[in-house]
């Protein structure tokens, strides 16, 4: 069931973009098959964006503005648009056009098709330097391998949501979030649509080589706690070869050929391995204190058939489905405020 939809732009410092966007999503609105609401996540512009945002506002009757105290980063201020967003497909955009309005109707027709997740997939870039493109692809690979073997490659956060993935992604609610990995974790029927990625409409992007370099870390951080448990193959490594070491040199030095000299080297290495052993032991249970810290439910469930409401109750850190259309289905436990009021 299709009744309302959602889309969620993130704008942070584009005036020079909103005038050409803008009439795009006019256009979209009118083909879309249900009734639409634009929601704007302005990240603290420092520019004309919330004077024309404003200005557009009374113009568009369904053109909706989030006016953020300070910039946030991209990643906050799509989950304050997932957060308002009342459709019952979401979709998130980038507002340089470089998402072209025209795919979500695609989008539209896969989620009408049955799918919770579509996702764009650019097939080539346009537009973007060489170094772009190979940070890109590092990038990517970073991701696929510490965030999650399954994160498609060359999507950003272009895509439609369902309702019941929308409500899954407000349960979690982690200071440092990669939206894409979240998605990806929460699972559900994913598929791809594709689409020639064309360049920046206007302005410039906001995401240098620094700032991006900073996001595939936070994502890495949030997904997999390697960094913190590095030292622990790397000091025993390290211990095993100082064991060796002095072996070697004890052995040689009792049969009068080697030095005295070599085996402080041993010891040296053997010591610093441990210490390093020590640290990545501490790391490991670090890294586990982080993974309940940050409070994460333990597994999402898509439907419940033939449960009671007071079956469920137990069912504790538990994303449970809202609603489901099934009589022998029940409505889930709420357990957040937010969530009591719908
Ligand atoms: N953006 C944002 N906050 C930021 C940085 C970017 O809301 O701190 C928005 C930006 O306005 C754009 C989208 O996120 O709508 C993607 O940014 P950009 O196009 O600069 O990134 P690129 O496409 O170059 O990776
Ligand atoms: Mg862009």
């Amino acid at each position: 069931m299709l009744t309302r939809i959602s889309l969620v732009l993130p704008v942070y410092n584009e005036q020079a973009v909103l005038p050409l966007v803008l009439p795009r999503l006019a256009e979209l609105v009118d083909q879309l098959p249900a009734p639409t609401e634009v929601i704007f996540v302005n990240d603290g512009s420092r520019d004309a964006t919330r004077a024309i945002l404003a200005e557009a506002a009374r113009q568009y009757s369904w053109l909706r503005v989030v006016d953020f105290s300070r910039n946030f980063g991209q990643q906050l201020a799509i989950t304050a648009g997932l957060d308002l967003a009342q459709g019952d497909a979401v979709v998130v955009m980038d507002a340089d056009l470089q998402d072209p309005p025209e795919v979500v109707l695609q989008m539209v027709e896969q989620y009408q098709a049955g799918y919770d997740v579509v996702y764009a997939q650019r097939l080539e870039r346009h537009g973007e330097t060489w170094l772009k493109k190979l940070t890109a692809t590092a990038f990517y690979r970073l991701m696929t391998t510490f965030v999650n073997r399954d994160l498609p490659e060359n999507v950003s956060d272009f895509r439609l949501m369902s309702r019941p993935v929308i409500d899954a992604l407000r349960h979690l609610r982690e200071q440092h979030r990669f939206m894409r990995g979240l998605v990806t974790w929460l699972g559900f029927r994913q598929t791809a649509v594709q689409f020639v990625r064309p360049a920046r409409a206007a302005g410039e992007t906001k995401y240098s080589f620094i700032k991006l370099t900073a996001l595939a870390w936070q994502a890495v951080v949030s997904f997999s706690n390697w960094p913190l448990r590095a030292a622990l193959p790397v000091g025993g490594g390290l211990a095993a070869l100082g064991v060796l070491t002095t072996m070697v040199a004890g052995v040689m030095w009792l049969n009068g050929a080697g030095s005295g000299l070599a085996i402080i080297a041993g010891l040296q290495l053997l010591l610093s391995g441990a210490t390093l052993t020590a640290i990545g032991v501490l790391g490991d249970y670090l890294g586990r204190m982080y993974d309940e810290v940050r409070g994460r439910p333990l597994y999402v469930v898509r439907e419940l058939i033939n449960f009671r409401p007071e079956d469920v109750k137990s069912a504790e850190r538990a994303v449970l489905p809202a609603n489901s259309a099934a009589p022998a289905t029940l409505r889930a436990v709420p357990r957040d405020e937010w969530r009591q009021a719908s």
